[in-house]
């Protein structure tokens, strides 16, 4: 979104940008954060990684220090004059120097390869839940409950089957909650850049979602958009 934001209001884009010139590793980040219900953007230079890191709203920037044109730490302090977005280097240097250069040029966080998905996975939620300053890895809504550090949901207690698309949209409306999201606001935080038919896809997502949670639980704002008002 171009207009600015504050508070709690937006600050859960579930947007990444990976910038990773192996490509083997960069297509296999790229599943992993899908695969976990994140919109991925990647670059495979340093240029193309700090023009797409300039110009849009990403949650997190996954950062490889070695790559060609221009390097991760200078992207860094390049993107650190215009931009806040948390950033998590991945690198194979792993001397304390190293890191504390890292760190110092502004990288929130620092892990070196080779590295466990599930621990790439966890800092960068972490990164993001700092960045939006909730301590609560519980968002209620009623009896629905979102587990924003498992991305499960339940009612009552009981676990309520949801896709990790399925999971995004809810914890995006669930963080605006009372607010009408509109249909660009989700296609911007929610979707990628390569995919299609966002419209459709969309339509689909909330149609499954009252299926799961009845037909209120999603408010449709003919022409504006949807909201969560629970
Ligand atoms: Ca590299």
């Amino acid at each position: 979104m171009a207009q600015a934001r504050s508070g709690l209001v937006g600050e859960l884009y579930l947007r990444l940008l990976i910038v990773e010139d192996e490509r083997d590793l960069r297509s296999a980040l790229e599943t992993t954060f899908r695969e976990e219900g994140y919109a991925v953007d990647s670059a495979a230079d340093g240029e193309q990684g700090l023009f797409k890191a300039e110009g849009n709203e990403y949650d997190a920037i996954v950062l490889d220090l070695m790559l060609p044109k221009l390097d991760g730490r200078q992207l860094l302090e390049r993107l650190r004059k215009t931009k806040k977005t948390p950033v998590l280097i991945l690198s194979a240097r792993d001397t304390v120097p190293d890191r504390v250069r890292g760190l110092d040029t502004g990288a929130d966080d620092y892990l070196v390869k080779p590295f466990e998905r599930i621990e790439l996975l966890a800092r960068v939620r972490a990164l993001i839940r700092r960045a939006a300053g909730a301590a609560s890895a519980k968002i209620e809504l009623g009896d629905i409950v979102l587990n924003t550090a498992l991305r499960t949901i339940s009612r009552a207690g009981a676990p309520i089957h949801v896709t990790p698309r399925e999971y995004a949209l809810v914890e995006f409306l669930a963080l605006h909650r009372g607010e009408i999201v509109t249909r660009t606001m989700l296609y911007e935080h929610l979707f990628d850049e390569g995919e299609d038919n966002l419209s459709n896809l969309l339509d689909v997502h909330v149609s499954n979602l009252r299926k799961k949670f009845g037909k209120d639980f999603v408010v449709t704002r003919r022409g504006q958009g949807y909201l969560i008002d629970v």
